[in-house]
């Protein structure tokens, strides 16, 4: 059985208290949420806090509220909660489809928004107990010198695994962040930097407070992931696509996000640019989805052959795209939920 290290508890009421605390100990305390994530990196020694700061008893984080002109989910808001929350729709689909395909329902009834969001980046070498990584001499992301993805590399290419976030990027989010000095309001976009072990430009004195949203009148989004098996994997090819469609369906705005093929989720600007003024017909579709899919540059670290990987992320692009068009794409979510291991 793996243990946990031994570790300080703390359970602040309010965010002000929290902050403080954070403040107060450093770098050496995590904010504990769900604790999905978290609690098992800590019993393989991944990630060894002296101090677990829960975040289960502050109200202020808790909260959702959707209106016309802004709109904001609390960090602590469930997975479970956003995918049966019948508001996430029309403009919003890909953030409830994208909670909703995030691990198992009870994993979902725990995992909070916030730390989807902030999850920690994932790679065969380092999502394994501590023998067997203490076995290769360890990694560069965790107590050893060596990328042994990249062995030349100085820089850890862990891939961000997270579904939410890439959602989040098509729809334009920003998030809040709180610290004892002041707080900022961030594009998510750019809350992810393309590194393996620095990969979240939050700082550990700050906490994630809430997601905001810009309304989306005439938007439409979808998310589509790849993993092994249907109802349970991490991603390891995901692609958020949302778009402000005319009357006619041209395509007024877009914006096109490919997840878990990098160290941070790929914003596709050519491609989102290429649709701008043009219908979502079969031929801008297949144009869109070969750009966005350059930007694709997945590793030999996670699940399935890095090449396959590549090779059909336009086809999940253009997947993405034919859904907000309208099309029915039943059929193909079936497929892929129920076969994903023969891809
Ligand atoms: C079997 C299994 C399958 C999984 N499958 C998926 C999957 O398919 N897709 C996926 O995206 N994830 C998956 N996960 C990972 C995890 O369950 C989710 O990402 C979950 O949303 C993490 O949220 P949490 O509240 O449990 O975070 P925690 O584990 O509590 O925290 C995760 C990280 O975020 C930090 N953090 C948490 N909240 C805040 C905050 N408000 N401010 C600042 N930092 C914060 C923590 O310090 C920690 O570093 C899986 C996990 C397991 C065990
Ligand atoms: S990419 Fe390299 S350094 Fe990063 S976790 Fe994997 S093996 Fe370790």
């Amino acid at each position: 059985m793996m243990r946990l290290p031994l570790f300080e508890f703390r359970a602040p009421r309010s965010i002000a208290e929290a902050v403080r605390i954070l403040d107060g100990e450093g770098p050496q305390a995590m904010p504990l949420a769900g604790g999905t994530d978290l609690l098992p990196n800590m019993k393989r020694r991944q990630q060894v806090p002296k101090t677990l700061m829960s975040l289960n008893r502050i109200s202020e984080l808790h909260g959702t509220e959707l209106n016309d002109s802004s709109s904001r989910l609390g960090a602590c808001v469930t997975l479970s909660e956003i995918a049966a929350d019948s508001r996430f729709c029309n403009g919003m689909t890909a953030l409830a489809q994208a909670a909703s395909f995030v691990a198992t329902p009870q994993i979902r009834n725990m995992a909070t928004l916030g730390g989807n969001l902030c999850l920690d980046t994932r790679c065969n070498y380092y999502n394994q107990n501590y023998e067997w990584r203490k076995s290769i001499g360890f990694c560069l992301k965790k107590d050893g010198d060596t990328c042994w993805v990249a062995p030349g590399s100085s820089k850890c290419m862990a891939v961000s695994s997270t579904d939410t976030a890439p959602a989040l990027m098509a729809l334009g989010a920003r998030v809040r962040l709180i610290s004892r000095l002041g707080e900022r309001e961030v594009p998510l976009a750019e809350l992810y930097q393309n590194d393996g072990i620095h990969y979240i430009r939050r700082q550990p004195n700050e906490l994630l407070t809430e997601v905001l949203l810009n309304p989306l009148p005439g938007w439409k989004s979808a998310y589509w992931k790849l993993r092994r098996r249907g109802s349970f994997d991490f991603p390891v090819l995901s692609v958020a696509a949302a778009a402000r469609l005319s009357a006619n369906n041209m395509v007024e705005e877009s914006r096109i996000v490919v997840g878990s093929v990098a160290c941070l989720p790929l914003v596709a600007a050519e491609a989102s640019k290429f649709l701008v003024g043009r219908p979502l017909n079969q031929d801008s579709i297949a144009a869109a989805a070969m750009l966005a899919a350059r930007i694709a540059k997945p590793l030999d670290n996670t699940d399935f052959d890095m090449t396959w990987r590549k090779r059909v992320t336009a086809e999940f692009v253009t997947y993405a795209l034919r859904e907000l068009r309208g099309d029915d794409m039943r059929g193909e979510r079936l497929l892929l939920t129920r076969h994903s291991s023969g891809f």
